[in-house]
C-alpha cells in the first residue's frame, strides 16, 4: 500500500520488554471492539480518542529507538485492537519493514477479515487467547470469538509464526479443565513457537474509576505469579503429553 494513511493510538511505550522478543517499541492503537471483563486499558477503547498519526510518520519515530532493539528486538503494535484499524496497521507494518525494523502484531484476533496485507508485513503475531469455548469467550468479552477464528485461519495461511498468550483470572480459567481446555485449543493452532500464561491483575481498576465505569470483576482478586506459573507448567505438560513434546 503506498498510501500513507493516518490512524489513532493511544499511546507509545518506547522500550519495553514483555511484548514480544527483546527490546521493542510499543504502539497501543487506540479503540477496541471488545470488553474483556479484566482489561486493564479501557482507556484504549474509544475510537475517537488518542492522537491522529501518519503511517510513516510513527514508522520513522520508531525507527529511532532503532539502536536499542539489538537483534532481536523491534517494533510491537498493540492496542486497543490494532486490527480494528487495518488500513493504517497495514501501512505502519510495511512502513516499519522498509525501515529494517522486526515487526509484532499483538491482538485478539478482533477485526473484520482482509488479512493477507496485513500479515505479509509481520514476522510475528502475540495472539491474546481470550477463551476457547464460545460460550464464556463471549461471557469475557461481549463479542463473537468468530472474529478471532477468521483471524487464526488466515495466520494459517500466512504461515507467521505464533505465539500465545492467555490471562488466567481466579474463578475463571484457573482450573484443571480449563486449562485442558486451553491446552486442546493451542494444539489446534497454526505456528505455535511459545505459549505464556499472564496472571490477572488490578493495576487498571483506577482507570475505570476515573472513565467513570463501573469494574467488572470487582471483587475478584489478583492471579498469583506463582499460581499462574504452576498452571504454565501443566499446560505444557498436558500439550507435551499430547504431541510428544511441541513445546
Ligand atoms: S482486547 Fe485488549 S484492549 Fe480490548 S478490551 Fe480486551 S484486553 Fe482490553
Amino acid at each position: 500500500m503506498a498510501q500513507d494513511v493516518t490512524g489513532r493510538i493511544h499511546s507509545i511505550e518506547s522500550l519495553g520488554a514483555a511484548d514480544g522478543p527483546g527490546v521493542r517499541a510499543v504502539v497501543f492503537f487506540q479503540g477496541c471492539p471488545l470488553r474483556c471483563r479484566f482489561c486493564h486499558n479501557p482507556d484504549t477503547w474509544a475510537f475517537s480518542g488518542g492522537q491522529e498519526i501518519a503511517a510513516g510518520a510513527l514508522a520513522r519515530r520508531l525507527a529511532r529507538f532503532k539502536p536499542y532493539f539489538g537483534a532481536a528486538g523491534g517494533v510491537t503494535f498493540s492496542g486497543g485492537e490494532p486490527l480494528a484499524q487495518p488500513a493504517f496497521l497495514e501501512s505502519a507494518l510495511a512502513a516499519c519493514k522498509r525501515l529494517g525494523l522486526h515487526t509484532c502484531l499483538d491482538t485478539a484476533g478482533a477485526g473484520q477479515g482482509e488479512y493477507e496485507a496485513i500479515l505479509a508485513h509481520t514476522d510475528l503475531v502475540l495472539l491474546d487467547v481470550k477463551h476457547w469455548q464460545p460460550d464464556a469467550y463471549r461471557a469475557l468479552t461481549g463479542r463473537d470469538m468468530a472474529a478471532a477464528e477468521g483471524f487464526i485461519a488466515a495466520m494459517a495461511a500466512a504461515g507467521v509464526p505464533l505465539w500465545v498468550r492467555h490471562v488466567v483470572v481466579p474463578g475463571f480459567t484457573d482450573s484443571l479443565k480449563a486449562l485442558r481446555g486451553l491446552a486442546d485449543y493451542v494444539q489446534r493452532l497454526p505456528n505455535v513457537q511459545r505459549v505464556e500464561l499472564l496472571p490477572y491483575h488490578t493495576l487498571g481498576v483506577h482507570k475505570y474509576a476515573a472513565l467513570g465505569i463501573p469494574y467488572p470483576l470487582a471483587g475478584t482478586p489478583p492471579m498469583d505469579p506463582a499460581a499462574c506459573a504452576a498452571w504454565q507448567e501443566e499446560l505444557f505438560a498436558h500439550i507435551n503429553h499430547n504431541t510428544g513434546g511441541k513445546l
